[in-house]
């Protein structure tokens, strides 16, 4: 099937060709007739399947037709739940919409309200707004949604996860009459499927399952290692495929914090994405890692969801993310449009379960990778420490550009609640502190030592104790 016969717009269809788009992706070619239709959508398509430009183009064609007033407001409105997808979303539909007059807007928090107020004062015809920053602005009465006829939720599986359904619930309150609605997760949980009786009518559904349709393009790979040496695996791995580009995912902001200074360390181009960064300093970081400035981008699961770097080939789970959704949004990072894709996930002890949790709802086996010695004999030294040191000589783990350890040690940050060790010294027998404003003199219980016992006298112990259980 080729574009043409989809019935879009010429001005569609010449954008189209710039993208360098050939055909459409299975998704764009199931919906666009229907959305064109004006019918409701529900389909489960995970980022990396097209799903942008299958909703954006019927949206472009559709609202390009009534362009007659010069002020205009916003008619569709596309909810995300973070603000690098909007900002991503955005930029995919001014490609799009290069041949027409139509604009479109980027509404986020973690930013000014101010500007923001200044944007919704000009004409926009398609909003695309994170939900909690669009419901403050709705209370705020910045911005009217009644000519609100089409409505996407992107990712909705992911802002119900992070708890937007109230605010959700405002922006739905705020249209003049329902829209048509299409509604987008990767996955199809119980909470999408209320959400979809809920806010849908007699809609077309569709399921470009990730699972068993895309993910044979991404070879995934199990190294089975102990915790502590992971970092210098990455280094190793990233070091071994220079001329590629990696995504490392960690589960929590202190360990991506961890790894960035340990690969930064270890000599490589990087940096890293998670809440504690500012926008600017965020979007800056994608966009050094778009433009190849950077090798490497270590970042946790919120704020890397739904990014799209074209021809990424590699991602590595440092850790084992939490659930199968998680799992799926981070290896769709990589073998987007088509392309191949490797997922390598690094699995300690404590992680086996979680791995086998992933497998078995996946319906799959990963690759256990043995050439660094890795493998599956490893499941056993991980579990066991004193094995360990008899394995650990075979492997070869000389990180980045084949540097054993990185020249600086990653210093464990201090916080409030490590407490300051210069100050917080433990107090010894006689020193002097103050208590309730009074001055006290310490005094610490001295600890008897254990007596020892010699092994004759044991043996004794042991036979009187087993015969009175007898
Ligand atoms: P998405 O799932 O919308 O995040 O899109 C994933 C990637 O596929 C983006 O880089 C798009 O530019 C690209 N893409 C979308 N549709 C097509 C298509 N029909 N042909 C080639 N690439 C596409």
């Amino acid at each position: 099937m080729n574009f043409k016969e989809l019935n879009l717009s010429k001005e569609v269809l010449d954008a189209l060709k710039t993208c360098n788009y050939k055909h459409p992706t299975p998704i764009q070619e199931k919906i666009i007739s229907q959305i064109l239709k004006n019918k409701d959508v529900q389909a489960i398509a995970p980022t990396g399947s097209g799903k942008t430009a299958a909703f954006s183009l019927p949206i472009i064609d559709k609202l390009k037709k009534n362009l007659v007033d010069d002020f205009r407001l916003p008619r569709a409105l596309i909810l995300v739940p973070t603000r690098e997808l909007a900002v991503q979303i955005d930029a995919s539909i001014k490609k799009y919409a290069v041949h027409t007059d139509l604009k479109s807007a980027t509404i986020f928090g973690g930013t000014k309200m101010e500007p923001q107020v200044n944007k919704l004062k000009k004409t926009i015809d398609i909003l695309v707004a994170t939900p909690g920053r669009l419901a403050e602005h709705i209370k705020e009465k910045n911005v009217n949604l009644l000519h609100i006829n089409t409505l996407v939720l992107d990712e909705a599986d992911t802002m119900l996860e992070m708890g937007f359904s109230e605010e959700m619930a405002v922006i739905f309150d705020s249209f003049a009459t329902k829209p048509q609605t299409m509604l987008f997760s990767a996955t199809l949980g119980e909470s999408i499927k209320k959400l979809g009786e809920k806010i849908l009518t007699s809609a077309f559904c569709v399921n470009v399952d990730k699972n068993q349709k895309e993910t044979h393009r991404i070879v995934q790979s199990v190294y089975y290692i102990n915790k502590e040496e992971k970092s210098s695996l990455v280094s190793y791995l990233i070091g071994k495929n220079y001329q590629q580009q990696f995504i490392v995912f960690t589960r929590t902001k202190q360990t991506a914090e961890e790894v960035f200074d340990y690969l930064l360390a270890s000599g490589l181009k990087c940096d890293s994405l998670h809440g504690d960064k500012t926008h600017g300093k965020r979007q800056l970081a994608i966009q050094k890692f778009r433009d190849n400035e950077i090798q490497v981008l270590v970042a946790t699961d919120i704020t890397a969801r739904g990014i799209d770097i074209k021809g990424l080939e590699y991602i590595i789970n440092y850790d084992i993310p939490n659930s199968v959704d998680d799992y799926i949004h981070r290896i769709g990072r990589t073998g987007r449009a088509g392309l191949d894709g490797n997922a390598i996930s690094l699995v300690s002890s404590s992680e086996i379960y979680s791995l086998k949790v992933i497998e078995r709802k996946l319906h799959m086996k990963f690759v256990v990778v043995n050439e660094e010695g890795y493998g599956k004999d490893m499941i056993d030294v991980i579990k066991s420490p004193k094995i360990n040191v008899k394995k650990e000589a075979k492997r070869i783990v000389t990180g980045a550009f084949g540097h054993n350890k990185p020249k600086t040690k990653t210093k464990k940050k201090i916080t409030k609640r490590d407490g300051n060790p210069k100050v917080d010294k433990k107090p010894k027998n006689g020193d002097k502190v103050m208590v309730d404003g009074k001055v006290r003199t310490v005094k610490v219980k001295e600890k008897k030592p254990k007596k020892k016992i010699d092994s004759a006298t044991f043996a004794k112990v042991k036979k009187s104790y087993l015969s009175s259980k007898r």
